[in-house]
């Protein structure tokens, strides 16, 4: 994503915000659909009722709509032409800010609505559709933190899980989204998140145990040969295993792009 398109999408959110008048966190996204006269509704993937309404804007067999949204894993979608976002009914409630979050991303950026529905998973090219997803990802980010205000809060705390907790707790977040907002928005220097999948997920569908590898802009910039797989075996030796999940705290050494080391 180029900086035009960063620009433009915070651009939105920003008059977005400003006209609901929100000033303070947390952004409730019912509130925001509500302000945008969005409807929403939840939808059953074993319901074949929805599958036949939808089968007239993809252009497809309910069956073949139904593959394509498990295929797909797709929790949510919105639909252009009735301005409707619907949710897997399944989907468990504290993921439903950030998903409802990057619909409403597809629904403002003015290009996704010829494309979210013109085409399906299937005949759109990958590479375009990764793109339209990671603009609203951007989007839902920008949204669900209120673009700058985030930044302005987080610049006031010192890198540490106790403050990226509370600022979790204060936006109303998900771990892993707070932390993802910290490390690319905040403090201007190295910095690296790092999201494992989970032991009880199939090791065999992730080949790495690392889901989101999140380097800062600075830590880009001095240590663009680090990657997780040199990562991860140092922040093994630094867990135990306890009854929740490994946990740890602990300082390693990594040496930057010039050979120089720094603490971790
Ligand atoms: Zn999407």
């Amino acid at each position: 994503m180029d900086q035009q398109t960063h620009d433009d999408i915070e651009k939105r959110v920003r008059r977005l915000i400003k006209e609901m008048g929100v000033r303070e966190p947390p952004l409730n996204m019912a509130d925001v659909v509500a302000h945008l006269e969005i409807d929403q509704s939840f939808y059953d993937i074993n319901d074949p009722t929805f599958f036949d309404g939808l089968r007239h804007k993809m252009k497809l067999g309910a069956f073949k709509v139904k593959g394509v949204l498990q295929k797909v894993g797709m929790q949510a979608l919105w639909l252009p032409q009735e301005d409707r976002i619907v949710l897997d009914a399944a989907l468990p409630k504290p993921k439903h800010k950030w998903v409802t979050a990057h619909e409403i991303g597809h629904r403002l950026i003015p290009t996704h609505r010829h494309f979210l529905f013109g085409d399906t998973a299937e005949t759109l090219d990958p590479e375009y559709h990764e793109m339209l997803e990671q603009e609203a990802n951007y989007c839902a980010s920008a949204l669900t933190f209120m673009g700058k205000k985030f930044t302005i809060d987080a610049l006031d705390t010192l890198p540490c899980w106790e403050n990226i907790h509370s600022l979790q707790t204060r936006y109303e977040t998900s771990a892993t989204s707070t932390l993802r907002r910290y490390v690319e928005h905040s403090h201007n220097r190295p910095m690296l998140g790092i999201v494992s999948t989970p032991p009880w997920k199939n090791e065999t569908e992730h080949k790495s145990r690392c889901r989101y590898f999140v380097p800062s802009r600075q830590f880009k910039l001095r240590f663009s040969k680090i990657s997780s797989d040199e990562i991860l075996p140092l922040i093994k030796d630094c867990v135990h295993r306890a009854r929740g999940g490994p946990v740890g705290t602990g300082e390693f050494i990594i040496g930057d792009d010039w050979g120089k080391h720094t603490n971790s």
